[in-house]
């Protein structure tokens, strides 16, 4: 998959079991979805909300 702004190949990680696609530009690319069950997961709950609202102020949910 490619950013959609500026068409870089977009690196592919798994968080929390969910496959995300970013931007080293332009921030996290998730599915409509994926971004909750990133927030579901008790991992990210407390001590790593601060990475959550992180990914978050970067995530473009347009997909
Ligand atoms: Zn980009």
């Amino acid at each position: 998959m490619e950013c959609p702004v500026c068409e870089s190949r977009l690196k592919h990680e798994k968080i929390e079991e969910v496959w995300v696609d970013i931007c080293q530009e332009h921030g996290v690319w998730l599915d409509k979805g994926e971004l909750d069950r990133i927030m579901e997961s008790s991992k990210y709950r407390g001590q790593s909300e601060g990475l959550v609202r992180g990914l978050w102020s970067h995530t473009h949910s347009q997909f």
